[in-house]
């Protein structure tokens, strides 16, 4: 059987795609089967970007096809930030309050028709030869005032989602997945995958 590797140590994210890779005779590996592959440093300034340098890392160095998704927000009213800083929006010592936090402050007597915002998400494929496969999702609403729910991570008491008015917390991981940013990316992906993988494995 083949393998493929995700470039993350999140074995919540293993998981999933290894439940939805079955059925392709594949083995999906994360990170923590490569100890020697350090931090990978995301100096991108895109979400694509981000996810070629991590896929084409982590390809090269264990000469398996690679697959990494990079991920964040971004609101209208900050044209477009957090962006690729979601994660880093407060600073250094980041965490997800922090962020949100910071969030709702940078958005604070803004009215609720300019709070507009989107997740956005890329998941790149690499092979060591080079050849890449790239789908990218993305999930509009807008900026709560007040935080909700408690399902999730990252902003997800703070996203309102445009189509049911909830805040993606207090959405069960089967809602959010069937609407995400990077549920729709993954979908893509899996439906490119069988040409892409004929191509490499040729
Ligand atoms: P990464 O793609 O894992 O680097 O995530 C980037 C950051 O974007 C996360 O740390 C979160 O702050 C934010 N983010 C990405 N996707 C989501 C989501 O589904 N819900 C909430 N926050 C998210």
């Amino acid at each position: 059987m083949s393998a493929v590797v995700l470039a993350t140590r999140n074995t919540g994210k293993i998981a999933e795609l290894s439940q939805m890779l079955e059925g392709f005779q594949l083995e999906v590996k994360g990170l923590d089967d490569f100890p020697e592959i350090g931090e990978i440093e995301e100096t991108g300034v895109t979400f694509e970007e981000n996810a070629r340098i991590k896929a084409k890392t982590v390809a090269e160095a264990t000469g398996l096809v690679a697959v990494a998704d990079d991920s964040g927000l971004e609101v209208d009213a900050l044209d477009g930030a957090p962006g690729v800083y979601s994660a880093r929006y407060s600073g250094e010592d980041a965490t997800d309050e922090k962020n949100n936090a910071k969030l709702l402050d940078a958005l604070s007597g803004v009215p609720t028709e300019r709070r507009t915002a989107r997740f956005r998400c890329v998941m790149l494929a690499y092979a060591p030869g080079g050849e890449e496969l790239a789908a990218s999702g993305a999930w509009e609403g807008h900026i709560g005032e007040a935080p909700r729910g408690t399902n999730g991570f990252g902003y997800d008491p703070l996203f309102v989602d445009a189509d049911s008015g909830k805040h993606s917390a207090e959405l069960s991981s089967q809602q959010k997945n069937a609407r995400s940013h990077r549920g729709k990316a993954l979908r893509q992906l899996l439906a490119d995958w069988p040409a892409f993988w004929a191509k490499v494995s040729a």
